[in-house]
């Protein structure tokens, strides 16, 4: 494959090889629902969707990409507390909130979406595994990785033993045989729900957050797989232990790392301990959720976006300038054109996913279509029209997509649901005239695009039945 990334633990731009040619498998860590997303938090699901994207239409591979969801640590439990309702409730509201930012933004779901509370018996079974190896220990219901027993501790960040910090994840010390051990396995702590917890051989508690990543991995994609991804920040200790863990199980774990890089907003990395963050939900009521998606697509996926209002405008009117065109143009000469993508679009996103220079492509194909149309010759305006909407298909941002029909967020099921009202009243309007064959055919046309009429005393009732 021609596909050229950036990884991370290598340190180099290396060929990509899948391990089975014609498909790829792809894991990348994915929220810990304590709160809605902001930006910084969708950023790793946008660029690992154009990676997707890239893999499936510009090499033809078949791509199986397992996004999880951590549902159950510290943070959630606390929010949870503060606010008064269980754990579990606080987290799935939160992870339904992902799920709205990531459709707004037009990132597909994954091939699967696992919980961590949904995969706490191949957790303890791994864990079981790395104790029998010698490669882990359990004291009072805590179970620690022993980092001194497994010497390629540190490989992933390139990081010696001596120069590492003490683990942060638990409150003490004193029970692990190396400060720097981290917890595979959190005993239950009085004072916590009785629900945030689950018996093992050690006794009951609940999962420490990198052993969910290994043991989720494995199940979905195997003891080995292509790329393992994620934000920058979770490359230590988040991806250190995780690599370690695996390893350390026999597994070969991921063959490339690929990291994104953050959002900023005044020069910090969003977090919400520093206030400093933008809402998905906020935003897209400010902007389009294209026009979101064009800026946070568009940058290269390693550097980093420093998020302001000006930039944020500098790219819609960016995006509507190509919109523009896409538009005029299909009334023109109609949607449907042959496509085929630029070399020069393929050489960028082959060179590490360079949307930069993928996207000069894009708007040089733009300035060249609207030159044709400004001239009239529609055979010209035509083919970059085909030309551009491939392009834009990669990137996920073709205006004529309907998943941003109407603006996206909801707007598309409202409009749906008014026509399909609109038609339900024709065929009552006929039946009252007695004209049953009009009446017929309106529910025999709703039946086709795969929408099912119900009669009901309310009134008729519709849904979609594929
Ligand atoms: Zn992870």
């Amino acid at each position: 494959m021609s596909l050229r990334l950036y990884d991370s633990a290598a340190r180099a731009v290396r060929d990509f090889t899948p391990l089975r040619a014609g498909e790829a498998s792809m894991y990348v860590c994915g929220l810990t629902v304590q709160g809605p997303p902001h930006l910084g938090h969708v950023r790793a699901g946008l660029v690992f969707d154009l990676l997707r994207n890239w893999l499936e239409q510009g090499h033809g591979t078949e791509v199986t990409l397992v996004r999880n969801i951590t549902d159950i640590d510290d943070k959630i439990l606390a929010k949870a507390a503060e606010h008064g309702v269980p754990w579990w409730a606080w987290a799935y509201e939160n992870e339904l909130a992902s799920t709205r930012a990531y459709e707004a933004l037009g990132v597909r779901p994954p091939t699967y979406e696992p919980r961590a509370t949904g995969h706490v018996p191949d957790m303890v079974e791994f864990i079981a595994r790395l104790v029998e190896r010698g490669h882990a220990y359990a004291v009072d219901g805590d179970v620690y990785f022993d980092v001194r027993s497994f010497p390629g501790y540190g490989a992933l960040t390139r990081q010696k033993m001596e120069d590492l910090e003490p683990a942060a994840d638990t409150d003490t010390d004193e029970k692990k045989r190396d400060p720097r051990d981290f917890a595979l396995w959190k005993a239950h702590k009085p004072g916590e729900p009785d629900t945030a917890g689950w018996a093992t051989p050690w006794g009951r508690g609940r999962p420490g957050w990198h052993l969910e990543c290994s043991a989720m991995a494995e199940r979905y994609l195997g003891p080995d797989f292509d790329v393992h991804g994620g934000g920058l920040d979770l490359r230590f200790p988040h991806h250190e232990n995780e690599q370690a863990q695996s390893h350390a199980a026999g597994h070969g774990f991921a063959r490339y790392w690929v990291h994104n890089g953050w959002v900023t907003l005044g020069g910090e990395k969003m977090s919400k301990s520093l206030g400093n963050t933008a809402l998905v939900d906020e935003v897209v009521r400010r902007v389009r959720p294209v026009e979101l998606r064009y800026y946070l697509v568009t940058p290269h996926y390693r550097s980093t976006i420093e998020f302001t209002d000006a930039a944020l405008e500098e790219a819609g009117s960016a995006f509507r300038r190509i919109e523009s065109f896409v538009q005029r143009a299909a009334e023109r000469v109609g949607a449907e054109q042959p496509a085929e993508l630029p070399g020069e679009f393929r050489a960028a996103m082959d060179d590490d996913l360079g949307t930069p220079a993928a996207v000069a492509v894009v708007h040089e194909t733009v300035r060249q279509g609207n030159t044709a149309l400004a001239e009239g010759d529609d055979a010209a305006a035509a083919a970059a029209l085909g030309r551009v909407r491939a392009m834009l298909r990669v990137l996920g941002l073709d205006p004529l997509d309907p998943r941003w029909a109407g603006g996206g967020d909801g707007r598309l099921a409202e409009v749906t649901d008014g026509l399909v009202r609109l038609a339900l009243e024709q065929r009552q309007a006929a039946r009252a005239r007695k004209d049953y064959a009009a009446a017929d055919a309106v529910r025999d046309q709703l039946a086709t695009l795969g929408v099912q009429v119900e009669d009901t005393p309310q009134g008729p009732r519709w849904e979609l039945t594929r």
